[in-house]
């Protein structure tokens, strides 16, 4: 069939599919009728559409039938109107944009002229979907056998690429100026080969610079202050240098020539080199920043008022950053340790604190960097001279306002001359409560030969009177043996002999020796399931034997106490409750320490010298566990302690 219409109608030979598809067609079906039959005008214009590379398209006749090539063939897209639009009536195919194209077509068909347009958006259905396309395209005339325009012939190149890549190039352009503008920057643009450059009003206003379109760039280094000049004309002549790399990055003053406004910057640039390595473009940007740098002098006057006052302070002042690297020491730690600041900040710490005393250390300020609460502690420096002196570090971390930790000031005062006399201290307590002692128990044990000499006596002052002094003599001998015990923990000789038992039998042991001294108080117990430990008993005793003697003694209008044990997770716990005078926040913290008394009219009618709860809390610590109190003033207190149940 091909081979038939092919030797006849060889118009139609060639074309690639376009030429298959029209050869392989049955036109006697159309209104066109079988090829054989067109007007020669039809069958020229063919031939040239379907031989040429160019994308070509045709309409014919009063239906407007439509022929076109391989070369038009993409714009069709994959689905859509290829191939069934090939000998079909325009009208019927293009309704999309045919009250775009229908004008066109009737007025080359009236006035035999040819049309342009170019990048014209002609939005056709393709792909499934009607696309934005972009043509540029001329309609001429095609004359048949009367010499009157029969049809019209359609060369088109489609551009949408083009218009879309113009329209991004655009866009960014349009970014570029947003970011410029929301910087506030200025730009510039210099030539080297002319010495002129170009920059945005904003530069050109920031230096007073006429409003021409190139500009010496001499004009605009005249504006900068003296002093920087030259440093702005090297750094310029540097950058132009090929083995430079180009790059710009200098800040400098300027100052306005009409009205003296005084403006810091900071110019940035990139040298673009030819193939010779010639510079032929130098553009970039500038930047205000007097502000920040009126804010960088600030800050730096402060930090230099801080680093004086630091420097003359005669304690160790130091900062670390957030994760407790150290990056500040004032002067007195240069001075004590002989060490620089390069080797502090290089070999930490440690260097300079006691071996005996880096672990504890260590522990004590991962725990603050842990939890955000101050550091404390009492440790020994190495000074220059491999000396060691006692100093008191404390460090308290600076949060911002949200209440974020920015970074720690420490400092560490000398406490060597106050160690010294509470060594001292020590010293004469644990002597004086020694010798104390056996003259105490002499006195004691003849007290007793004389309450049993005279109980059945007549006199009953006699009687009375050697019961207060044995009230007042057991006193003593508690106050000295908690001296003493305070002096065995200060010189680290608290030993502790541990046995397996009881610790409800404990309890009940102990309340029953506290109603046999003061038959008046009403101690009540409530025990949880029986809990072994592993503990010194007599000094176990001695914790409850505190807790409640204190809880007798500070509720000057209750005789009632509760006492309760029970288990949390692997311990038992002991809380023992009062109704007296209780303890304020502040001092629940601080009564477990040595001597800590709190101060109040109430508490100044008790006796005692605060070193039974300091015992109570060295104790229970040695034995692994844990010590506190809850308490509201005026209303009561509770005192605990857990130890580890010995399983
Ligand atoms: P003290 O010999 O002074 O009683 P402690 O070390 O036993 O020494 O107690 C320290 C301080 O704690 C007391 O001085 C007192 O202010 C306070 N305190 C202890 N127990 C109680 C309690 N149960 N109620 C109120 N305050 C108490």
């Amino acid at each position: 069939m091909e081979t038939k219409i092919n030797e006849k109608h060889n118009f139609l030979s060639g074309g690639g599919e376009m030429g298959t598809l029209m050869r392989a067609k049955d036109w006697s079906k159309t209104s066109l009728g079988a090829p054989k039959d067109w007007p020669q005008s039809l069958r020229t214009a063919i031939s040239i559409i379907l031989n040429s590379k160019f994308p070509m398209f045709l309409f014919w006749g009063p239906e407007l039938i439509c022929f076109y090539n391989d070369a038009y063939r993409p714009s069709l897209g994959k689905v859509g109107k290829h191939p069934d639009i090939l000998g079909s009536a325009a009208k019927d195919y293009w309704q999309e944009i045919w009250d775009i194209i229908k004008p066109l077509i009737d007025q080359v068909l009236q006035e035999g002229i040819a049309t342009w347009s170019e990048d014209q958006l002609i939005p056709i259905f393709r792909n499934g979907k009607i696309e934005d396309v972009y043509w540029t395209f001329s309609y001429s005339p095609v004359m048949d056998e009367s010499g009157e325009p029969a049809g019209v012939f359609v060369t088109c190149v489609e551009s949408t690429g083009k218009v879309i890549a113009l329209q991004d190039l655009g866009e960014s352009k349009n970014q570029l100026q947003f970011a410029i503008e929301a910087a506030e920057l200025g730009t510039w643009d210099y030539n080297p080969a002319s010495g002129k450059f170009t920059g945005n009003l904003r530069l050109r206003n920031w230096f007073g610079l006429p409003q021409e379109e190139e500009i010496d760039l001499s004009l605009a280094i005249s504006v900068i202050v003296e002093r920087d000049q030259k440093r702005v004309k090297e750094a310029i002549k540097e950058a132009l240098r090929f083995e430079s790399g180009g790059d710009l990055d200098i800040q400098y003053t300027i100052i306005h020539p009409q009205t003296k406004h005084q403006r810091d910057v900071r110019a940035k640039g990139k040298v673009l080199f030819g193939e010779d390595d010639i510079p032929y473009r130098f553009n970039g940007t500038l930047q205000d920043i007097t502000e920040e740098k009126r804010y960088q002098q600030q800050l730096e006057a402060r930090e230099q008022k801080f680093r004086l006052l630091a420097d003359s302070l005669p304690d160790h002042v130091w900062t670390t950053n957030t994760k407790g690297k150290l990056n500040y020491f004032n002067q007195s730690l240069f001075d004590y340790s002989g060490l620089t600041n390069e080797q502090l900040l290089k070999e930490g710490w440690l260097q300079i604190v006691h071996p005996d005393d880096h672990k504890e250390n260590i522990k004590r300020w991962q725990r603050a960097l842990a939890s955000g609460e101050d550091f404390l502690y009492e440790h020994r420096f190495k000074g220059y001279d491999g000396e060691y002196r006692w100093y008191l570090s404390r460090a308290i971390p600076q949060r911002d306002s949200e209440g974020y930790i920015q970074m720690w000031v420490g400092t560490s005062t000398d406490i060597q001359k106050i160690k010294e006399l509470d060594i001292q201290k020590d010293q004469f307590l644990s002597m004086a409560s020694h010798e104390l002692r056996t003259p105490l128990t002499s006195i004691k044990g003849y007290i007793q030969m004389l309450q049993k000499e005279y109980s059945n006596g007549k006199d009953a002052f006699l009687k009375s009177a050697l019961d207060v002094v044995d009230n007042q003599t057991s006193i003593l001998a508690n106050l000295t043996s908690e001296l003493l015990e305070l002096s065995k923990i200060q010189s680290g000789n608290l030993s502790l002999n541990k046995e397996s038992f009881e610790l409800n039998q404990l309890v009940i042991e102990i309340i029953d020796q506290m109603h046999h001294i003061d038959s008046g108080i009403d101690i009540s117990f409530s025990k949880a399931t029986e809990s072994s430990i592993l503990a010194d008993r007599q000094r176990i005793g001695q914790v409850l034997t505190n807790f409640f003697t204190n809880a007798i003694k500070y509720s000057p209008n209750s005789n009632k106490v509760i006492v309760r044990s029970y288990r949390e997770d692997n311990n038992v716990v002991i809380a023992v409750k009062d109704f007296g005078i209780g303890i304020s926040k502040k001092d629940q913290r601080k009564i477990f320490e040595r001597f800590y008394r709190v101060e109040g009219k109430n508490e100044k009618t008790f006796p005692g010298i605060g070193i039974g709860l300091s015992i109570a809390a060295e104790i229970i610590e040695r034995h692994n566990g844990r010590i506190w109190v809850k308490s509201k003033l005026g209303e009561g207190s509770v005192f605990h302690f857990s130890l580890p149940i010995d399983n």
